[in-house]
């Protein structure tokens, strides 16, 4: 049976790039007799608002969606991810780091882009590497050894994409973890997890078979299926769709309440509307 998700953080409004998101992980959920979940990603406190949650939940739902509650809601299980952390921590692939955003910053020697940026932005320098955690600081952040983490991988890691054409089998590279994802953070000093850190853990917590969402979060996908390996948690198979742009090609924001579904909905559009908005037709799925 297989198990979807859709997991918006409630930072904003939905916009059509969700509605896409969440129909399609519905859709193969229907055609296939499986589950869907919804899972809230609030681990970022100060920016989620409970409004934001509420509207999620009348979205969906007017949207002809259903899910078994309570939902799972991350800022709940904090616990969860710290016994994940302390494993990594326990492998000895984790080290404090006291950075900030400035710090980075000026420890990067002019950025180019598209050289340095990596799915968390400017590739860590690794300025605090090599600090022991006995060092650690209620005001450090908590990063993952990359290096170290795909050394101590035996065998090659690969996970299978289904968003393309044709189901493919994506090969994790440890050189491209390396040099294009970094040393990435696992817990923030202000929320003690990280998004790709809770992510594996709550997809494996349940059970999910298949992961739909953006193109945007593809490059995140290497480092989510090392720390499945690192942590020896279940990798679903991943389908990343296409990115809902607007009409000048710029991939819909949060903040781009036009776009919302709940201003379509205002101005009259159906949720078959929406469906045709976002290219999935009809449903033809009952
Ligand atoms: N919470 C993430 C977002 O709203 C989605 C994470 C995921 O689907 O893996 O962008």
């Amino acid at each position: 049976m297989i198990r979807e998700r859709f997991a918006p953080s409630p930072t904003g409004l939905l916009h059509l790039g969700h509605a896409y998101s969440a129909l399609m992980a519905w859709d193969a959920v229907r055609a296939n007799n499986g589950k869907f979940l919804l899972r809230i990603e609030d681990i970022d406190l100060p920016r989620c608002k409970p409004e934001f949650e509420q509207a999620i939940y009348q979205d969906l739902e007017w949207l002809g969606l259903s899910w078994p509650t309570p939902v799972m809601r991350q800022s709940m299980r904090l616990a969860a991810y710290d016994s994940a952390l302390q494993k990594l921590i326990d492998l000895g692939l984790c080290y404090p780091c006291k950075c900030t955003r400035k710090d980075i910053a000026q420890a990067m020697s002019a950025p180019q882009e598209g050289v340095d940026v990596g799915p968390d932005g400017p590739i860590y320098p690794q300025t605090c590497k090599g600090r022991p955690m006995s060092e650690y600081s209620a005001t450090d952040a908590i990063r993952l050894d990359m290096e170290k983490a795909v050394s101590t991988i035996k065998g090659h890691l690969s996970y299978t994409e289904i968003g393309g054409v044709y189901p493919e089998t994506i090969r994790v590279k440890p050189e491209t973890l390396v040099s294009y994802c970094g040393d990435i953070v696992l817990a923030r000093k202000d929320m003690g997890t990280s998004y790709h850190l809770s992510v594996v853990v709550d997809d494996a917590d349940q059970n999910i078979t298949h992961v739909t969402r953006g193109q945007d979060l593809a490059s995140a996908t290497p480092i989510h299926r090392q720390l499945q390996a690192l942590l020896n948690l279940s990798t679903p198979t991943y389908r990343h769709h296409k990115l809902i742009r607007d009409e000048n090609g710029k991939r819909l924001a949060k903040r781009d309440d036009a776009r919302a579904i709940r201003s379509y909905r205002e101005n009259g559009v159906t949720p078959q509307g929406i469906r045709e908005m976002v290219g999935l037709g009809l449903n033809l799925i009952q």
